[in-house]
C-alpha cells in the first residue's frame, strides 16, 4: 500500500515529495509485522522501520556471541534502537536519520566496520597515527568476533521495543521507564498524524 504523505520532507522541505510504503509480512520468530518505508523523491531521503502486529514493551535484547551460529542469528533493528557492544566500546544510537533493518549479527558487525572505516579514512588524511592504530585494533577484534574467537555481547536497547535478536540464546529483559527515556528515541516520522491518500 503506497500513500502520499501530505507533509513536507523533514530533510529538504519539498512539498508533495514524500511517499509512504507499507508492507505487511511474516518474519520467522518475529511474527507478523508491517514494514514501513518513507521516501522523498526530491532529495532521496529514505527510512525503513518495522512495526510488529502485537505491541512490544520497551526492552533490551542481548546475545553473547560464542559460536558461528550466534554470528548468523537474525537481528531486527528498528529505527529507535541503540546497538551496543560494551567490550569493544562500540555504540550506535539512533540519531535523526536512523533507519531500521533486518540483518544478522555478522551484518551488524559489518555496519560497525563500515563506520570505523569512515573514521579510519579521516584519520589517514589527518595523519592521526593514534586513531589509525585504534581503528585497526578494533577492526581486527571485530574480525575475531566474527569467527567467534573473541566473545562479546551484542545488546539492542529499544525504548519503543520493536527490536529483537532472533535466537534461543538471546536474552530479553525489560528496561525501566527511566532508562527508556534516557535513550535516543530515533527519528520522528511525520507518518502517524497525516491524512494519507491511497494511490492504489
Ligand atoms: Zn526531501
Amino acid at each position: 500500500m503506497e500513500s502520499v504523505v501530505e507533509q513536507s520532507c523533514p530533510v529538504c522541505g519539498a512539498e508533495d515529495a514524500l511517499r509512504m510504503l507499507a508492507h505487511t509480512s511474516e518474519i520467522p520468530y518475529f511474527g507478523e509485522h508491517t514494514q514501513i518505508t518513507m521516501s522523498c523523491s526530491s532529495c532521496g531521503w529514505r527510512v525503513t522501520d518495522f512495526i510488529p502486529a502485537e505491541g512490544k514493551k520497551p526492552g533490551s535484547w542481548s546475545l553473547k556471541i560464542q559460536n558461528s551460529e550466534h554470528v548468523s542469528a537474525r537481528v531486527v533493528r528498528s529505527s529507535s534502537c541503540t546497538v551496543r557492544i560494551s567490550e569493544l566500546g562500540l555504540e550506535v544510537s539512533p540519531g535523526a536519520s536512523s533507519t531500521g533493518y533486518i540483518s544478522n549479527v555478522e551484518g551488524v558487525l559489518e555496519r560497525f566496520c563500515a563506520a570505523i572505516g569512515t573514521i579510519r579514512r579521516q584519520a589517514d588524511r589527518d595523519s592521526d597515527d593514534e586513531t589509525l592504530l585504534k581503528c585497526d585494533e578494533l577492526l581486527e577484534r571485530i574480525e575475531q568476533v566474527k569467527c567467534a574467537q573473541e566473545v562479546v555481547t551484542l545488546e539492542l536497547l529499544d525504548p519503543v521495543g520493536h527490536s529483537q535478536i532472533l535466537h534461543e540464546d538471546a536474552v530479553s529483559t525489560k528496561i525501566s521507564d527511566d532508562v527508556a527515556k534516557a535513550l535516543d528515541p530515533g527519528p520522528v516520522y511525520p507518518v502517524f498524524d497525516i491524512g494519507s491518500e491511497e494511490t492504489n
